[in-house]
């Protein structure tokens, strides 16, 4: 059944078994995934209708959780049936859909975490840009912020997490210098990743991304599979913010708007201050591929 009142239009959200309109979704106070950011998630795209690396998704989704040992409800199975019945009840072709484990409540006046029965709920949106369309037509303005990114041996950056307090006061400070965006560094000042992406750096015709430190993320590694396509040369590195600032190149990338392109680093303008050419060309080639079903799924019943 498709969503003929629209009730689910705004979006929808699956929480204890059952569906509910977006603006109607509400998590326990005491829910450690609250209380404690004790959670994980995993977002995925829909494009025309099209589950983008659906089986990735899940399988990352699993990793994250069982390296917080918690044990979801569901098999994997029936998180794509609900991950599908989600997007199928929105109507929506092109959806942002977000999957999330939270440790759960444990009896009060107890600390023992063993005893919470993890829960796990998701939530579909329409699909979300990191960049709106101008920002995207001309470029981020990034900021590469002195606060530093929880270091990985604290906390391991490959699980997908919340905790975005250094993220977050980032962003603020970058809004401060009237960038749109934050990178963080690592304790050694190597740049990572920001709020919701990773990014590269095209310098003398070689794609560079932070080899350490981040979320392995799928747009990430799309990217490297697109540039193998294009004979691009393409490697991990470690980069210091004067990489970026000298680089004839940088993006970011996310689920939330494939790739986009910055003009600013700082002070530093990247190439000429427009989009670059290998920017666009792999920009396209996302696109492009994604609407002839690359690593597609169909939504069932659209
Ligand atoms: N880095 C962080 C911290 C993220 O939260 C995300 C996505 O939300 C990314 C990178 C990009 O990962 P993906 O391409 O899988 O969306």
């Amino acid at each position: 059944m498709t969503d003929p009142d629209h009730a689910f239009r705004a979006g929808i959200a699956f929480i204890d078994g059952e569906y509910v309109p977006i603006a109607d979704a509400r998590i326990p106070l005491l829910d450690l995934g609250f209380l404690r950011s004790d959670a994980c998630l995993d977002t995925i795209s829909v494009w025309k209708g099209l589950f983008f690396r659906l089986d990735d998704h899940l399988a990352r989704f699993e990793l994250s959780y069982a390296r917080l040992r918690m044990t979801c409800p569901y098999s994997r199975d029936q998180l794509q049936t609900i991950a599908m019945e989600c997007v199928r009840r929105t109507g929506l072709r092109d959806a942002y859909l977000q999957l999330i484990m939270t440790r759960g409540r444990i009896p009060i006046g107890s600390r023992d975490i063993r005893l919470a029965q993890n829960r796990f709920q998701a939530f579909c949106i329409p699909y979300f840009w990191i960049a709106n369309a101008d920002l995207r037509a001309r470029g981020l303005a990034l900021h590469v912020s002195a606060i530093r990114r929880v270091p990985a041996k604290l906390d391991d950056p490959t699980i997908k997490y919340y905790h975005w307090l250094d993220f977050e006061m980032g962003l603020l400070e970058a809004h401060d210098r009237g960038a749109d965006s934050v990178l963080l560094t690592d304790l050694d000042g190597s740049v990572t990743e920001g709020p919701g992406f990773n990014v590269f750096a095209v310098r003398e015709g070689e794609l560079l991304t932070p080899e350490s430190g981040v979320l392995d993320g799928m747009t990430r590694t799309t990217v490297l599979e697109l540039a193998r396509e294009l004979n691009l040369r393409a490697r991990l590195a470690r980069l210091a913010p004067a990489n970026l600032h000298g680089a004839g190149e940088v993006f970011i990338c996310s689920t939330a708007g494939g790739i986009m392109p910055v003009r600013k680093v700082d002070a530093a303008t990247i190439g000429d201050g427009a989009p670059g050419p290998t920017t666009r060309r792999l920009e396209q080639l996302y696109w492009r591929k994604r609407e002839s079903r690359w690593l597609g799924t169909p939504i069932d019943g659209h």
